[in-house]
């Protein structure tokens, strides 16, 4: 068989399929019901690393709060980080508010059209740009995320698992391939299909490869290696839940303690948590609840104490700046996925659409 990349009829063949495939069969997502440039790049940004399922309504209440780039450039980062919180990675949101900065301060308020000029704004790369510049304005430039690496590979009979130098020379050669591939007339939609297609059929594991609209020019059909996973690693911590009667004047509701995490920290600097205890062995006798939280590469199994107000200060280990917080002001803080999770398993926030739509997508409580 000739290969793909050479036979122009072929290319041709395989671009009508995936794009009739795509019409009839893509999910219906909020952010693909809009051609606004500044909607696709957020969603975008949320989907990365993250699962559709979390982002659908985190990217709704998010919209709702930031309809426009000017609404985001003039939020708070903290009203920004509270709107992301449970979508995790919040370096992301960080760049993102930046960036809207930017682009209000020196540029109108309007995004940059091009992928290249895109790409000079911070927190942009090359496959958010690429994504941007061909949903929304139509550019023949062809978007790689990590699904479509793996139909790439998968169509050529390329090795995804190789390594260092030959990493490289393999990203390479999707390059071209994705390059030429990409449909002229329908940029846009050819990128979400080829995205969609490994998002939905070629899964990393048992791909569907007879529902596959391209599984005549597959070089592969679901025989392929995938690399293996990385390991995760695992750590034990504890941290108090400390609740007290409200003090306010005429507030009724209780308030919780809450810890900041010091701004210097590389991992969700500025995030507030439920204070942390010196030692991860809690007595039985005083643990409320034990809960899985996966962050990146590390399985942490956390526990929660009961922490009396007035054992506060003898039993936490020191930390960043402390406060006792109205639960009603609490949901609408920058809390860690962790605290919002311990906050909602123990009845003291409500439980959002999220955790209702896709239990356990961080965690498991054990
Ligand atoms: S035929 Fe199977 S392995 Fe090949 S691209 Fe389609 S789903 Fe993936």
């Amino acid at each position: 068989m000739a290969r793909l990349d050479r036979d122009k009829g072929r290319i041709e063949m395989l671009r009508c399929q995936l794009l009739d495939w795509y019409a009839h069969s893509r999910r219906d997502l909020p952010w693909r019901r809009s051609a606004d440039p500044y909607a696709i790049w957020v969603s975008e940004i949320m989907l990365q690393q993250t699962r559709v399922a979390v982002v659908v309504e985190r990217y709704k209440a998010f919209m709702g709060q930031f309809p426009t780039l000017i609404s985001l450039a003039l939020a708070s980062e903290q009203d920004v980080l509270a709107l992301w919180s449970g979508l995790g990675y919040y370096r992301r949101a960080r760049m993102l508010h930046k960036a809207a900065q930017f682009v209000a301060d020196h540029q109108g308020g309007n995004l940059p059209i091009s992928s290249g000029e895109l790409r000079t704004l911070p927190g942009i790369g090359s496959y958010t740009a690429a994504a941007i510049a061909s949903i929304a304005h139509g550019e023949r430039v062809a978007v790689i995320d990590g699904n479509v690496e793996r139909v790439l590979c998968r169509l050529s009979g390329w090795d995804a698992g190789t390594r260092s130098g030959g990493r490289a020379a393999l990203r390479r050669k999707m390059e071209t391939l994705a390059d030429q591939l990409v449909d002229p007339a329908h940029p846009g939609d050819f990128n979400q299909a080829l995205m969609e297609l490994g998002a939905t059929v070629c899964v990393p594991r048992s791909p569907q490869c007879l529902m596959c609209p391209i599984i005549a020019d597959c070089a592969t059909r679901g025989e392929h290696k995938m690399p293996a996973r990385p390991r995760m690693e695992s750590r034990e911590v504890a941290h108090a839940l400390s609740i007290r009667a409200g003090r306010r004047p005429g507030a009724l509701s209780r308030e919780v303690l809450l810890e900041q995490r010091p701004a210097a920290l590389t991992v969700m600097p500025g995030l507030w948590e439920l204070p942390s205890l010196p030692d991860a062995a809690v007595p039985d006798d005083q643990l409320r609840m034990t809960v899985r939280h996966a962050i990146m590469q590390v399985n942490y199994y956390v526990r929660i104490r009961t922490v009396l107000e007035d054992d506060v200060e003898k039993l936490l280990a020191p930390g960043g700046e402390r406060r006792w917080v109205p639960l009603e002001e609490a949901i609408g803080m920058a809390l860690t996925g962790l605290a919002r999770k311990v906050l909602m398993r123990s009845h003291l926030l409500p439980v959002s659409p999220l955790a209702a739509i896709a239990p356990g997508y961080d965690e498991d409580l054990l």
